[in-house]
């Protein structure tokens, strides 16, 4: 589903980060190590919960930027004055501003293995290049928003900077007034900022693309709505996809339960799969799902409710565009994977599909008995492949031969395979 957001003119503005030394820089990929909530050790691909909070008013920052205040951190009183403070209090979730940060937290969290936990108190340490306090329960947010003057609010311009992870601190330009109070297509322009600037927060570097839009392109733009496909991709490099979250399912006993298999085919992963031109990311979109590196294996549960003759269909999907330099980057061809059929045991199994090759399908053709089974996808590079998943089939009676060489499996092939029409 597409939607149309109305486009406002806006003078060319520039966001900046302010990046610091990361034990995982030379992957080229960062990504938190230790959080509050997860503890250390947390490595690529591992689903993960950060902390987020705002600092108290008069709180001591740093200088980052060329010209910037030193004023201590003033963003409450700033949204206050220029979002509404409504009944005010020291409970900022009562703020009418608070659900605009929240939501964008959702929104990474949707598309993505990342959980996000708003947290209410802050230590009060200053926020610093050098020091950052690590994010404690109850204590300090892993992710701590503050604001000042930087650099005022006309010429190129700084909206906001952010330290990587595992810092992760923002820094809000309080001196862009008019672009931040701005409240069209529900502040449309400091979602995206936001959105931009925790995407440095959770490691996502700039990109650069000639002929696609952007979230982490370096310019902030508003002819969309939040994170786009490359910046879901990369978020789910570091943190793998929403499936990864509460124990994620990379083993058939935590499967993802696809449901009842009544004869409707079962589609999953379609909010990838944009054919080879690419299409712009809707903020209602949450249906993308990948292996994300060579040992992860996603796991599939689906009962069928008769006997059926299944295909089991997997296709490598994202589109094909221009990516820091790369003219024919392209999602859809990142890393072959493959594809098993397991019986309700989740052990023996059924079938398989390893054509190989990146981008190439895979399919498994079978006549199934009534039950519960379960597909194994997996990956043999170690990128991050978007994939969709299609599970159709036709009420199939078995033919009386057949059915005495009905085996232990429970499942058995009969006459010519055909591919199910769709
Ligand atoms: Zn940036």
């Amino acid at each position: 589903m597409r939607r149309s957001i109305s486009v406002f003119k806006t003078s060319v503005l520039f966001i900046v980060l302010f990046a610091t030394l990361n034990v995982s820089v030379a992957l080229g990929q960062t990504r938190w190590g230790q959080t509050a909530t997860d503890g250390a050790g947390l490595g690529l691909g591992d689903a993960t919960t950060i902390t987020w909070g705002f600092v108290s008013d008069g709180t001591a920052i740093t200088p980052a930027i060329t010209g910037e205040s030193t004023d201590g951190s003033e963003l409450i009183s700033f949204l206050d004055l220029n979002l509404g403070a409504g009944a005010g209090g020291s409970d900022l979730t009562n703020r009418p501003w608070f659900s605009v940060f929240d939501n964008i937290f959702d929104r990474w969290d949707a598309v993505s293995g990342l959980s996000f936990s708003y947290e209410a108190n802050d230590s009060g340490e200053r926020i610093d290049s050098f020091v950052a306090p690590r994010g404690q329960l109850g204590v300090v947010a892993d992710v701590r928003i503050a604001g000042h003057s930087i650099d005022g609010q006309t010429g190129s311009n700084t909206l906001a900077y952010n330290y990587f992870p595992d810092h992760g601190d923002m820094v809000i330009d309080t001196d862009n007034v008019s672009f931040y109070s701005n409240s069209s297509n529900n502040y449309l322009g400091l979602r995206n900022v936001l959105a931009h600037e925790f995407g440095h927060g959770m490691g996502l570097p700039h990109v650069d693309t000639t002929n696609s839009l952007q979230l982490m392109n370096p310019s902030v733009n508003l002819s969309f709505d939040g994170p786009q496909i490359d910046d879901i991709h990369q978020a789910q490099v570091r943190y793998g996809d929403n499936w990864e979250e509460n124990g994620g399912n990379d083993t058939f006993s935590v499967a993802t339960d696809l449901g009842i298999f009544n004869g409707t085919e079962i589609l999953i992963g379609v909010d990838a799969n944009m054919g080879a031109s690419l299409d712009e990311v809707d903020p209602n979109q949450i249906d993308f799902i990948s292996i994300d590196n060579g040992t992860d294996v996603d796991f599939l549960e689906i009962t069928l409710d008769g006997v059926y003759d299944m295909s089991f269909d997997l296709d490598m999907v994202g589109p094909t565009y221009n990516h820091d330099g790369n003219n024919s980057y392209s999602l859809a061809n990142q890393s072959d994977l493959d594809m098993v059929l397991f019986a309700s045991d989740g052990t023996t199994v059924l079938g398989d599909s390893d054509n190989s090759g990146l981008g190439v399908s895979e399919q498994i053709n079978m006549v199934l008995q009534a039950g519960t089974y379960y597909v194994q996808i997996l990956g043999n590079n170690n990128a991050t492949q978007f994939y969709q998943f299609g599970a159709s089939g036709f009420s199939a009676v078995p033919e009386p031969g057949s059915m005495l060489a009905l085996g232990a499996l429970g499942a058995f092939l009969i006459g010519r395979r055909r591919r199910i029409a769709r």
